[in-house]
């Protein structure tokens, strides 16, 4: 961690990192068995940033085989949680102690500030593996009541070998999500995270190893979605799948586990929430800032993104003019400068998908009210205004279609029941939020959304103690808190007679 008085040039620190860019298997680095590489590319510059081991099939049944090894092993599985614990307390950190480091290579990586690199991403990600850690021994099994001629036990046990696929927009704390409450449990891990963002997956897996977690628990296999994503997904000897990503990979991640071994599988997928203000909103402004941050923040790459702007029709003028103010303040900037507050978008991909939606909603016949332009092009990298639409109606792609950027589309209501009508009218379900003062109507309104998180006078409201996770085709299973557990875990009922 940095503890000098001068601010560090990340700049500097950028050019002298050298990137670990090899696969985690049994406990050590190494390359892709064929030798194979990608090209990971710096989203701020459009540069290569490594040449990263690009793992198949045969890596990721080594690193599956060592998974299994360390399992049947039982020198995790069957550690007594306390010890579990403490290893889990050291890896959590070691995170933090490696905060600086970790920060860069994200925000390099994905082009997310720094800023928030430092202050969110890694600390959150460190506070998720300390949560798990401190939970493993405070939970108990149960007895059932079947009546004194018997006694029947119902104890979880950790499901197997858990491999867990993760999306680059939050590469360390998605990540974390999954390593959290699978290495709690006792399972063993392999890990994929996305070809856009590897690094730091890459690089906590040696610290992980460091903390005390035993060699073959803990694997990591960068490389690419329908090679190492789907070779993991279709292994026989993989018991579980915890999928973060697009509906559209979430739906091959099931086929492949119903033609391979019926592993589980959780799902945290897309997303298009509402954001409803009502007539009767409490405070304009700071519902305002909760808008604009609800999709501008980390560039608007979010499943749980505001991205529908549902507002009472007598008070949207006002609303987007509020809106408008927030957005004009955070233009994109240079991700290692520590007072950018947009980054750059993740890659050139990303990037036209972001910039054709915007050319789709013109053409849908929404009115363009803010934004909607690439600047910064002759950096090399890829950024988009804070972008504001304006009389979208339902129907339209841009309302009902993941963009996964920086774009808002503004959508008009006449009363509660219409505004939960169209709230509730698109193939996900992930997050909503209602803004009233009056109580029967956030009540009410909380009730009929079909989402997995409802905000009520808030957005984006965040603990790791409450459930994540989404309704309809946002996904199935639910990260974060105690309910983790029960992806991670098999329930086992034991009967004994004692009659
Ligand atoms: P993606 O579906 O393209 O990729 C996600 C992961 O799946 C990556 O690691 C990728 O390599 C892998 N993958 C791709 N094709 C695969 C295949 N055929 N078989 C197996 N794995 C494959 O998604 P993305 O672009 O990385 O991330 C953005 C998406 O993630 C958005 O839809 C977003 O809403 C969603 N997301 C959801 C949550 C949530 O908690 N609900 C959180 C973050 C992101």
């Amino acid at each position: 961690m940095n503890t000098d008085a001068t601010p560090p040039d990340w700049h500097d620190r950028a050019a002298a990192l050298r990137p670990e860019t090899r696969a985690f298997i049994a406990g050590r680095y190494v390359d892709a068995q064929d030798g194979r590489t990608f090209d990971d590319i710096g989203p701020a510059d459009g540069r290569r940033l490594a040449a990263v081991a690009s793992c198949d099939t045969a890596d990721v049944e080594a690193a599956v085989a060592s998974a299994r090894a360390a399992f049947d092993g039982g020198r995790w599985s069957q550690m007594p949680p306390a010890s579990r614990k403490r290893v889990l307390l050291r890896f959590a950190e070691l995170l933090l102690a490696h905060r600086d480091e970790l920060a860069l290579l994200e925000t390099l990586d994905m082009g997310k500030p720094i800023a928030d690199s430092l202050k969110i991403d890694v600390p959150s990600a460190a506070r998720c593996i300390q949560w798990y850690a401190e939970s493993i021994d405070k939970l108990y099994d149960e007895v059932a009541p079947t009546g004194p001629r018997s006694l029947a036990t119902i104890t979880r046990e950790p499901v197997g070998v858990v491999g867990a696929i993760v999306p680059w927009n939050f590469p360390l704390v998605m990540a974390a999500w999954k390593i959290g409450p699978v290495l709690a449990a006792g399972n063993s891990l392999v890990l994929k995270p996305s070809e856009k963002s590897p690094l730091t997956a890459i690089r906590i897996a040696a610290l992980a190893v460091e903390a005390g977690v035993p060699e073959g628990v803990f694997n990591v296999v960068p490389g690419l979605g329908h090679t190492a994503g789907k070779a993991l997904a279709s292994s026989m000897d993989v018991d579980c799948i915890a999928f973060t990503g697009s509906t559209e990979t979430g739906k091959r991640v099931m086929q492949y586990a119903a033609r391979s071994n019926l592993k589980r599988v959780g799902l945290e997928c897309g997303g298009k929430s509402p954001n409803i203000v009502m007539a009767d909103c409490p405070d304009l402004d700071k519902a305002a800032t909760a808008a604009a941050f609800a999709i501008f923040f980390n560039q608007g790459e979010m499943c749980s993104a505001g991205s529908r702007l549902l507002v009472d029709q007598r008070i949207k003028d006002e609303l987007l003019g509020r809106i408008a103010v927030v957005a004009r303040k955070l233009a994109p900037g240079d991700p290692l400068d520590p007072s950018t507050r947009l980054g750059a978008i993740v890659d050139e991909a990303q990037l036209r998908r972001v910039l054709d939606y915007v050319d789709t909603g013109r053409a849908e016949g929404a009115t363009l009210r803010l934004g909607g332009r690439r600047v910064r092009e002759q950096s090399g990298g890829y950024y988009v205004e804070p972008t504001v639409f304006d009389d979208v109606a339902p129907g339209m792609r841009i309302a009902r279609e993941e963009i996964f950027g920086p774009v808002l589309a503004t959508l008009t209501f006449r009363d509660a029941e219409e505004a939960i009508r169209i709230a509730n009218d698109v193939v996900y379900g992930l997050a909503a939020a209602v803004w009233t003062r009056d109580l029967k109507t956030a009540h009410r309104a909380a009730r009929a959304l079909r989402a997995g998180m409802v905000y009520v006078n808030c957005y984006d409201a965040d603990d790791i103690t409450v459930p994540f996770g989404g309704y309809k085709q946002s996904g199935f299973g639910r990260d974060k808190s105690l309910h983790a557990f029960d992806k991670y875990t098999e329930l086992k009922t034991t009967w004994i007679d004692l009659g």
